[in-house]
């Protein structure tokens, strides 16, 4: 063959590579107009293996040669895959929570504290609400310390079920007279669906803890009701699933959430989990929610809380959540790692500077 020749067959190729570029482009788009028609789709409505099975048979039926069918056949679903990664990405923006939907910061405003508005905030209390007295003597501090929130949990989610269960809606019944009390904003969790409209009639902001991170069904209750929501990030979710547990909620009508990192498992165990601090800036980007960083619940360790929440806020955290006990020693929950009142006095002044 000369030389001109195989030029000649080089420059058919190189044709033939833009028109299958060109091909493959085109079938992009209309993938994509598929998708677009199908609005609102999570990524496994979009994979239709029957259809891709149809296709499929049809092309090999087709194929003459000289590549085996099975060469065609996964070439073909190289390009279907390539083509679900699109749609993939369209349903990340199609998401009520995504960025890429509303570009503006959510803001939530809760008795005075616009949590997303650039400022640091804090919502600090005990672990759990064990007396109206323990409430009162933390409710005092916080209030010196200017915050308008408390937190103190009453349905607890404990690891062993002979553990201190929390005082259930005795325990709620606290957190209000003390709220209505000292003007504070009051956040509990709570654990089941069928709690949470009564809840809503005490507290101001629920919690929803990281074992029930994708308790759909409490994330679905959480979308009905009028509060904004605190959705702490589960021990084992990837960034993914978490906000996926988000939209959960705003899926039902409730956008006010707020995105709360509190360390994931890992093999460290030098602190009870592993603060994923580069999940806020992520979480900011992907998402138009405000983030909080848990510092009690991540490190479990009290020489961790103030650098644990300077790394925070350095970071982009619009919140910092921070356990305080009048006497952790006696704690009926987390003594390891609530702070007493002279660590919480410094915790404030160091976070602040
Ligand atoms: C809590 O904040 O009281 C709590 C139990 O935290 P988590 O769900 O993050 O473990
Ligand atoms: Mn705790």
């Amino acid at each position: 063959m000369s030389n001109e020749q195989l030029d000649l067959l080089r420059e058919q190729l190189d044709e033939l590579n833009m028109d299958l570029l060109n091909l493959i482009n085109k079938r992009g788009e209309l993938v994509k107009k598929v998708a677009k028609s199908k609005p609102n789709q999570g990524p496994d409505k979009k994979y239709d293996p029957v259809r891709e099975h149809q296709m499929l048979e049809k092309i090999k039926n087709q194929n003459e040669g000289p590549f085996q069918d099975a060469t065609i056949i996964h070439l073909f679903k190289e390009i279907f895959k390539a083509g679900l990664e699109l749609q993939e990405k369209d349903y990340h923006k199609e998401m009520l929570v995504s960025r890429k939907r509303k570009s503006e910061d959510t803001i939530i405003d809760i008795n005075g504290e616009k949590i997303g508005d650039g400022q640091p905030h804090f919502v600090c209390g005990p672990c759990a609400v064990e007396s109206y007295e323990q409430v009162r003597k933390v409710a005092e501090q916080i209030k010196k310390h200017g915050l308008n929130i408390i937190r103190g949990g009453a349905f607890k989610p404990r690891t062993s079920p002979y553990d201190f269960q929390g005082l259930g809606f005795e325990g709620l019944e606290i957190l209000r007279r003390i709220g209505d009390e000292f003007d504070l904003a009051v956040v509990s969790e709570i654990v089941r669906p069928q709690d949470m409209e009564q809840a809503a009639e005490y507290l101001d902001m629920i919690q929803i803890g990281a074992r029930n991170m994708q308790n759909f069904e409490l994330l679905k209750a959480a979308g009905e009701v009028d509060k904004p929501i605190i959705l702490k990030r589960g021990m084992s979710a990837t960034v993914s699933d978490f906000i996926n547990a988000a939209e959960y909620i705003h899926s039902k009508g409730n956008s006010n959430i707020i995105l709360c990192e509190r360390g994931i498992r890992t093999y460290e165990t030098s602190t009870r989990n592993t603060l994923d601090i580069t999940a806020v800036p992520i979480l900011k980007q992907e998402t138009h929610l405000p983030v909080m960083v848990d510092v009690t619940h991540s490190t479990g360790r009290r020489d961790l809380l103030i650098p644990a929440a300077k790394a925070a806020i350095a970071i982009g955290a619009d919140a910092v959540m921070a356990e305080v006990h009048p006497d952790p020693a006696v704690a009926l929950s987390d003594q390891q790692q609530q702070m007493n009142f002279e660590q919480f006095d410094a915790f404030m002044e160091a976070v602040r500077k």
